[in-house]
């Protein structure tokens, strides 16, 4: 049972993204106990570059998983939205490898999901997928 709706915002966002992580958020918010919101997807070279610049990523376009099309990251967010609080990033992360866990195999397969709070510089929002190697 699902106690959350996306908004208009992030329905937006989530339809620039790779159908996978789509599928992805939608089962994160099903066994969500919180409310979460999308803040990013896609993002263009100008995009990018600002966010470069503005400290908000750590790549130039077109390094970022965020810049391929449909995006092979986003950026969620938990509501109420407070940066100097983590334990709600913690529980969103914790609910979106849940979420990854109960795909079904048919979509997840040869993907790898990658959460950027293990980044050495917690990107707590980020989350992405990655090709798995042919020989993994
Ligand atoms: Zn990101």
């Amino acid at each position: 049972m699902s106690n959350f709706r996306w908004g208009v915002g992030s329905k937006t966002k989530l339809s620039n993204a790779h159908y996978i992580l789509q599928k992805l958020a939608d089962k994160a918010l099903e066994i969500s106990k919180q409310d979460l919101k999308v803040i990013c997807s896609f993002r263009n070279e100008h995009d990018q570059n600002k966010a470069f610049a503005e400290k908000k990523s750590k790549l130039k376009w077109p390094k970022s998983k965020h810049n391929c099309y449909p995006s092979e990251a986003i950026d969620v967010v938990p509501l109420p939205l407070d940066w100097n609080n983590i334990a709600p990033f913690e529980e969103m992360i914790e609910c979106f490898e849940e979420a990854w866990e109960l795909l079904d195999e048919d979509i997840t397969q040869g993907w790898i999901m990658q959460v950027g709070a293990d980044f050495s510089w917690r990107d707590y929002p980020h989350i992405q997928i990655v090709r798995k190697h042919k020989n993994d």
